[in-house]
C-alpha cells in the first residue's frame, strides 16, 4: 500500500488556500497585508490613544451594523477569549441558576464552569447525544445558556427564546464563537451573543466580544453593583465601562483587533450577514452535496436541519482511516481537517467559515476523492 505522505495531489486540484481548521482558522492575506501597511503607525502604539481606540470603536460599530442590532444594544469586549468569558459570566451575568443545553465539548464546558462556581446555586443541564441538539425545558433559571454552533460536532441550532421566557425573567446567553458572522440570528431571541474572533472573523485568539441587549446590560450593571466578590480582570461591569470608552481593562492584542475589523468591514462592504452567511451556505451545499454522491463519506449529523453550514463533520468509511487521509492531505498543504478526537470516530471536520472560499471547498472534495483513490490502489 502507498504511504499516505507519498501521495501527490495534482496541482490543478488543490485549493487556493489549504487552511480548513475550525479555529484558529483562515486569516485572509488581504488583512495581513493591510496590517503590515499600517504597522508603523498602529502596532506598538498605546491602546489608550486615539489610533487604537478608533479601531476598537470601528469593531464595536461594525458589529452593530453587521448584526443590525436594535437601539440600546452594546458591544462589550475584554481579554481572554470565550473560555474566559464563561468565567466572567459566572460572576457577572448569572444571578443564581442557569440552564445549559449541552451537546458537545464547548457547551459542556460552560455548564461545568457554572456548576463549579461556589457562589452560584447550581445548574440545570439538558444533554443530547453528540450530533444532535437538546431542547430547553421550562424553568425558573435566570440565564439560559445556548450554543449557536457546536464546533466539536458540527451541529447548528436555530436561536429561539425558550417558550414563555421573557428577558425580564431569564437572559438568553449564546455561545456564538464559531457561528458569529457565518450564521443568521434574530436579536429579539437573544440577550447576550458572545464569541471570539479567531473563527468566522478571521482574526487571532485572545479576545472575547459580547453583543448585549438592554436586559443583559441591566443585568451586568446590577451584578456589578452587588457585593459578590469577583476578580477585576473578569468583572463584566469593569469591561462594560472600558468598552464604552473603546478600551479594554488591560492591554489587548492590537493585531487581533485590527484583523477582526478588517473582516467585519469586508463583510459589511459586500452586503453584511446575508453575504457572509451566504458564502458559508455555498460551501455547505458543496460539501453535503458531495457526500450524497460519495461512496465513502457521509455527514455525521443525520438531521439535515441541524447540519452546520460553518463546520462540517464528515464520517469516512472504515476502509479509509481519517489519520491516513489527513496525513496525505497535510503532505499536500491541506491542513487541520481532523475531527474532534473525543468523539472517537473515523471523521474529518472542515471549516466553512465565510473566509473560506466556497470554490476551495469544492476543490477539497476533489482532493479527498483523489487521496481515497490513491489509498485504495
Ligand atoms: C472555539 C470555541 C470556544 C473556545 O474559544 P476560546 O476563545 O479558545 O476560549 C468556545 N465555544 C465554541 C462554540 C467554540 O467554537
Amino acid at each position: 500500500m502507498v504511504s499516505p505522505a507519498d501521495i501527490r495531489i495534482p496541482a490543478e486540484l488543490l485549493p487556493s488556500d489549504g487552511r480548513f481548521g475550525v479555529g484558529p482558522s483562515v486569516v485572509r492575506q488581504e488583512a495581513v497585508d493591510a496590517l503590515a501597511a499600517v504597522a508603523r503607525t498602529y502596532m506598538g502604539t498605546s491602546h489608550r490613544q486615539a489610533g487604537v481606540r478608533d479601531m476598537v470603536g470601528r469593531l464595536r460599530q461594525g458589529l452593530i451594523d453587521l448584526f443590525s442590532l436594535p437601539d440600546g444594544w452594546e458591544i462589550v469586549l475584554g481579554n481572554g477569549g470565550t473560555t474566559v468569558f464563561w468565567d466572567a459570566a459566572t460572576f457577572g451575568l448569572i444571578d443564581e441558576r442557569s440552564q445549559h443545553l449541552s451537546f458537545g465539548e464547548f457547551s459542556a464546558k460552560f455548564a461545568k464552569a457554572a456548576a463549579a462556581a461556589p457562589h452560584l446555586a447550581g445548574v440545570e443541564v439538558i444533554e443530547a447525544e453528540p450530533g444532535s441538539a437538546p431542547s430547553p425545558k421550562p424553568s425558573d433559571v435566570d440565564v439560559d445558556a445556548l450554543t449557536h454552533n457546536e464546533t466539536s460536532t458540527g451541529v447548528a441550532t436555530e436561536l429561539r427564546r425558550p417558550d414563555g421566557v421573557s428577558a425580564e425573567e431569564g437572559l438568553v446567553a449564546v455561545d456564538a464563537t464559531s457561528a458569529a458572522g457565518g450564521l443568521r440570528w434574530e436579536p429579539a431571541e437573544v440577550d447576550c451573543y458572545y464569541f471570539a474572533p479567531q473563527k468566522c472573523f478571521g482574526s487571532d485568539g485572545g479576545l472575547w466580544i459580547a453583543a448585549c441587549s438592554p436586559a443583559a446590560i441591566e443585568r451586568i450593571e446590577r451584578r456589578a453593583a452587588s457585593d459578590r466578590w469577583r476578580p477585576a480582570s473578569i468583572d463584566l461591569g469593569i469591561a462594560l465601562e472600558n468598552s464604552r470608552r473603546n478600551q479594554t481593562y488591560n492591554t489587548p492584542a492590537l493585531a487581533t483587533i485590527f484583523l477582526a475589523v478588517h473582516q467585519i468591514d469586508w463583510f459589511n462592504a459586500n452586503g453584511g450577514i446575508e453575504w457572509s452567511a451566504g458564502r458559508s451556505d455555498r460551501s455547505a451545499s458543496a460539501i453535503y452535496g458531495w457526500t450524497e454522491a460519495s461512496e465513502y463519506a457521509t455527514p455525521f449529523v443525520t438531521d439535515p436541519a441541524l447540519r452546520s453550514s460553518v463546520v462540517a463533520t464528515i464520517d469516512l468509511d472504515d476502509r479509509y482511516p481519517a489519520d491516513d487521509v489527513m496525513a496525505a492531505c497535510a503532505a499536500n498543504g491541506i491542513r487541520d481537517i481532523g475531527g474532534y478526537r473525543k468523539l472517537g470516530r473515523n471523521q474529518l471536520r472542515v471549516s466553512m467559515f465565510p473566509g473560506v472560499d466556497p470554490d476551495d471547498i469544492v476543490a477539497l472534495t476533489a482532493c479527498l476523492d483523489h487521496v481515497v483513490a490513491a489509498l485504495s490502489s
